[in-house]
């Protein structure tokens, strides 16, 4: 990643990179066997600030700004998809509250979120409604004293097993609404899921609420605006950390290719000298660089505040996540049987990488979006207002 990056961004990324080399990737084999993240690994994310990373100050976090976050979500991708996706649906809530709470809600919330006291999940996804997010079924009733009555399913939350504040999206009379849960709520309970492809030690959980009973305060935002304004932040949050955390798994691929091609001889050469295994590589190579790239351009339209971020960042999750499916998918080839086995990371990052392209917004919801996104600004170019 040569892009030019200042003294002090340099020296963040090469901390995040270390931690990763030290904590992640030593870990990483093991947790996905044993499906779960230990409590220490959550804990030494919460230790080097990850966690608050994105809390302000004030409230007791780091206040790091977008490329430094996306450096981190990179750093973690390159070790871990599982435990991205922890930093991801976290940062998610965190986005939410910053954005969207009270003040009082800020000052409740955001300092246990800071110091990982509260690991934070995120609720959109039911089993009849993915895609179609806006339309999910779980149901909020208001009773006489104010409070809330939650009614409903959600599936495959991501640390769902663990966390113990979740960000749920439920309807009050069709008028999309969010909510801040906290397990333990009556009415409330959790059940892992098993047997995923990938984020295998994501730790997964679908939820079920039951008269699920939710304090007044604990709207965020108005009713009507949770999808199209809440969860809406959460998700533009999302996309940006796993278009990084793709980069990353694309990089630790594109290694773990250059050091095998090196070591592994086949008709009496390494096999790197092949010309088609070159191919293979040239091409891993080039996606990763532009994938890094379009991170790197959303993260510079994060700092100036662009509206265009939006959509860039979509590009750059479809992009990033389409490369490193491909990446990854070269990879295991260049590995040959290794590559089909668990003893070599390539393995895990083949089917962590598919993932990807389904979560934060599936692969074919970006193409829609990033296809509207041309046609308006053609139109706009069209009416004279300049080549945007
Ligand atoms: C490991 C993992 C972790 C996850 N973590 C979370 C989490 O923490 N929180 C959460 O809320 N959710 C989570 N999800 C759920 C995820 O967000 C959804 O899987 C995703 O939104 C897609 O929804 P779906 O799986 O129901 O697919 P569906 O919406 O049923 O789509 C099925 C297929 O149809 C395509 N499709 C749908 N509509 C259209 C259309 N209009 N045009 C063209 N194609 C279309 C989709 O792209 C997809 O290929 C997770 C999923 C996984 C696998």
């Amino acid at each position: 990643m040569d892009m030019e990056l200042n003294a002090d961004q340099i020296s963040a990324r090469q901390a995040f990179r270390q931690f990763v080399e030290q904590h992640v990737i030593p870990t990483a084999a093991k947790c996905d066997a044993l499906r779960e993240t230990p409590p220490e690994l959550i804990e030494s994310l919460a230790r080097e600030g990850y966690l608050g990373a994105l809390v302000p100050k004030e409230y007791g976090g780091e206040g790091m700004d977008g490329l430094k976050w996306g450096l981190l979500c990179e750093a973690m991708g390159y070790g871990s998809a599982s435990l991205l996706s922890l930093l991801t649906v976290h940062s998610m809530v965190i986005q939410a509250v910053l954005k969207w709470g009270t003040q009082a809600q800020r000052e409740k919330w955001l300092p246990p979120l800071a110091s990982g006291k509260i690991i934070a999940g995120f609720a959109l996804t039911e089993n009849k409604t993915g895609s179609d997010a806006k339309n999910t079924k779980t149901s909020a009733r208001q009773q006489d004293d104010g409070t809330w009555l939650l009614q409903g399913n959600k599936k495959w939350m991501s640390f769902g097993q663990v966390a113990s504040l979740f960000l749920i999206l439920a309807q009050i009379d069709g008028k999309a609404t969010a909510f801040l849960v906290e397990r333990g709520s009556r009415g409330f309970s959790t059940e892992p899921i098993t047997g995923m492809m990938g984020f295998r030690s994501a730790m997964l959980a679908q939820l079920h609420m039951d008269d699920c009973l939710v304090p007044a305060e604990n709207i965020l935002g108005r009713p009507g605006f949770g999808f199209s304004h809440v969860i809406g932040t959460a998700l533009d949050q999302g996309r940006y950390s796993i278009a990084w955390g793709c980069a990353g798994l694309a990089r630790a691929c594109v290694d773990a290719c250059l050091d095998y091609t090196d070591q592994r001889e086949q008709f009496g050469v390494p096999i790197r000298e092949h010309q088609l295994i070159q191919e293979m590589i040239a091409d891993m190579i080039t996606q990763s660089r532009a994938a890094q790239m379009l991170c790197f351009r959303a993260a510079s339209l994060k700092e100036q505040g662009d509206p265009s971020l939006i959509m860039e960042t979509s590009m750059a999750k479809y992009f990033a996540s389409r490369a490193a499916v491909k990446i990854a998918s070269d990879a295991v080839q260049i590995h040959g049987a290794n590559g089909c086995s668990n003893q070599f990371p390539v393995e895990r990052h083949f089917r962590d990488a598919k993932i990807m392209e389904i979560i934060e917004g599936s692969n074919q919801m970006q193409q829609i979006i990033i296809a509207r996104y041309g046609y308006q600004r053609h139109q706009i170019k069209k009416k004279g207002g300049g080549n945007p």
